[in-house]
């Protein structure tokens, strides 16, 4: 029989594993005669290393790189809730987000935070864009698990309001919201223009009843807060109760 070791997974790292085996020790068994990096035995279980926070070998805090002899008690703990790490601690990170996550990447545009999305990114691309400094989101876990990405989050809901809802909390954007600020469908950030400046491509409706506009800087596109202002405003109020 192969020598093993014993993995007891924490608070949200459980989300990797199977219903049945949440919280429960897990055994791992390791090849003859080497000692395993600590962060392989995790990645084998399921577990991105970018989403542990700590790890214990036999009680004794360690760096994730340390090698696993036969017969270790591992213990893996999540990040508490804002404070994965990312690129720098002042205001939000900016994000990139895999192909499958085109409506929250529009919702975080909404909310002001900086993200990077194309439906025809390549996880190459994806992994070098993480790598360069940008947080990750992303449903697909072995993407995630690429040695190169340093900051990142596995995106527990499937649902776009929900993983809304996920981001804010999971990195504590919520004192960081800034609406208006950047375009949803390119990301470039708005600037504010004079209405005179933008009347020939108004609606007569609009042009008679507001009088501040933005204007996305890269594709042109305008915006106010009009009706469509306010129904996003209430339905963020919903979104992100607490
Ligand atoms: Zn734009």
């Amino acid at each position: 029989m192969l020598p093993q070791a014993g993995i007891r997974l924490y608070g949200e790292l459980n989300d990797f594993l199977p219903e049945r085996r949440r919280g429960k020790r897990l055994v791992v068994s390791l090849p003859r005669g080497e000692h395993p990096a600590l962060k392989h035995l995790l990645a084998s279980v399921g577990v991105p290393p970018v989403e542990v926070g700590y790890a214990l070998l036999n009680g004794e805090r360690v760096p994730l790189t340390l090698g696993v002899p036969p017969a270790s008690e591992i213990e893996a703990h999540p990040y508490g809730r804002g404070r994965s790490p990312r690129p720098s601690n002042e205001g939000a990170p900016p994000f990139v987000l895999d192909n499958h996550l085109g409506r929250l990447a529009s919702y975080l545009r909404i909310l002001g935070f900086d993200t990077l999305y194309r439906n025809d990114f390549q996880d190459g691309e994806l992994t070098r864009m993480a790598a360069a400094g940008r947080v990750l989101l992303t449903r697909d876990r072995q993407l995630l698990m690429r040695k190169a990405i340093r900051y990142g989050h596995w995106m527990r809901s499937k649902e776009p309001r929900e993983q809304l809802r996920e981001v804010v909390e999971h990195y504590a954007l919520r004192e960081a919201i800034a609406p208006m600020q950047r375009c949803p469908r390119c990301n470039a950030p708005l600037e504010a223009v004079a209405k005179s400046a933008v009347l020939e491509e108004l609606e007569p409706l609009t042009r008679l009843y507001y009088e501040e506009f933005k204007r996305c800087t890269a594709c042109g596109q305008i915006y106010w807060k009009g009706s469509h202002y306010e129904r996003m405003r209430r339905w963020l109020e919903e979104v992100l109760a607490p």
